[in-house]
């Protein structure tokens, strides 16, 4: 994977705004026609919600992929198309837009990166998301160290001691895999019930039982203890003023995403707050030269689904070439027939 280190002026064919697994997968539709990208992502890291919301859980309908983690469909995708070496510029927000009057358009980003190309394809899901954060004293001392928003890698909450704050899916899920690693798991969720699927409620339920999990209910967090970076524990209280101290090593915090298009907005394209409207015959937006697939693109009966965003790339690549190579004809042609250079 080929990231770019410092802000820089580029000069390439196609810009792909979001590396989730769409946009990766449109550097493969965009490479198979010849066309060169640079992708850039808010997160500092690819993959969009698969890596940073669930890499460990299975996906299940992925064409002949019975079954695969979100990390591992990020993993394979960036293999498809590591052939076609795509630019990653991390860590930024695309920020403004200007059409030049030969049809090419100026984008620049939050870290002064300055792109110009002759078509954009934004894969931007549902914007650049990040983690709401519980409002905690030294709260960002802790970030990283032991106050976690997603699970990299359970490995890391082995044998330690954790705090699960939340009362979703991702807080019931990941106590319910965390504890068969670590050495204690408190949930604490200032509500009596869970909001999550029922079978896994119950799971929980079952494993508070027998005494796997300790279900700290209904109690909030109140104070994080620690020293220097390193966690012990967490203060949670009741709305009585209750208190307890959880000596722990980590706090796992899910209390959800917040996302938002940002400067997305701002380019003039149709849509609504969070989504941009296409035409699914080329996933065109109302910007000629500007393309939107995945979960961020609508149109009529959409289904927010990887394998849409995949189809609807197909389609938008396709129609980018005309932006790309406004004098070639494009020439239909399988994946069998063209091949892939170093495969
Ligand atoms: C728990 C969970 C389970 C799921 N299970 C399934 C499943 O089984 N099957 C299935 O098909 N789908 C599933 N989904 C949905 C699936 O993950 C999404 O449909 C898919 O991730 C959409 O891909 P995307 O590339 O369009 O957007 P995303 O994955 O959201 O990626 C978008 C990327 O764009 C970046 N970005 C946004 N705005 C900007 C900006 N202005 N500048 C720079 N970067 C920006 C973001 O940081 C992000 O990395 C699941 C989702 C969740 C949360």
């Amino acid at each position: 994977m080929i990231i770019a280190e410092k802000a820089q002026k580029v000069i390439t064919d196609v810009l792909i705004v979001g590396a989730g697994p769409v946009g990766l997968f449109a550097v493969f539709q965009c490479g198979m026609l010849k066309m060169r990208c640079h992708v850039v992502d808010a997160l500092d890291m690819a993959g969009g919600q698969c890596t940073a919301l669930y890499p460990e859980k299975p996906i299940y309908d992925i064409p002949a992929h019975p079954s695969l983690t979100g990390q591992e469909l990020v993993d394979q995708l960036q293999r498809q198309i590591a052939p076609f070496n795509p630019v990653f510029h991390l860590g930024q927000q695309v920020e403004t837009l200007h059409k030049n009057d030969d049809g090419t358009f100026e984008v620049t980003t939050s870290r002064g990166t300055h792109f110009h190309v002759k078509a954009i394809i934004i894969a931007a899901g549902s914007g650049a998301f990040g983690p709401k954060k519980p409002p905690l004293r030294d709260l960002e001392a802790y970030e990283g160290s032991g106050v976690f928003y997603y699970v990299t890698s359970k490995n890391l909450f082995k044998d330690k001691k954790i705090v699960i704050a939340g009362g979703g899916d991702s807080a019931i899920d990941w106590a319910i895999i965390l504890a068969e690693l670590a050495s204690k798991v408190y949930v604490v969720h200032r509500r009596p019930q869970f909001r999550g699927a029922p079978d896994s409620v119950e799971k929980l339920h079952a494993l508070a039982k027998d005494e796997r999990i300790e279900l700290v209910i209904p109690y909030q967090l109140s104070f994080l203890q620690g020293q220097n970076g390193v966690l012990s524990g967490v203060g949670v209280e009741t709305l009585d003023g209750e208190k307890r101290l959880l000596e722990v090593d980590a706090l796992l915090a899910f209390f959800g995403l917040s996302s938002n298009l940002g400067a997305l907005a701002g380019w003039g394209l149709e849509g609504t707050k969070q989504t941009l409207t296409i035409d699914p015959t080329t996933a065109s937006t109302n910007i000629p030269g500007v393309f939107a697939v995945g979960d961020v693109a609508t149109y009529p009966h959409k289904l927010k689904l990887i394998m849409t965003g995949f189809a609807e790339v197909a389609q938008a690549a396709h129609a980018a070439y005309a932006f790309v190579f406004p004098d070639k004809a494009l020439h239909f042609e399988h994946s069998t027939t063209s091949g892939v250079a170093g495969f």
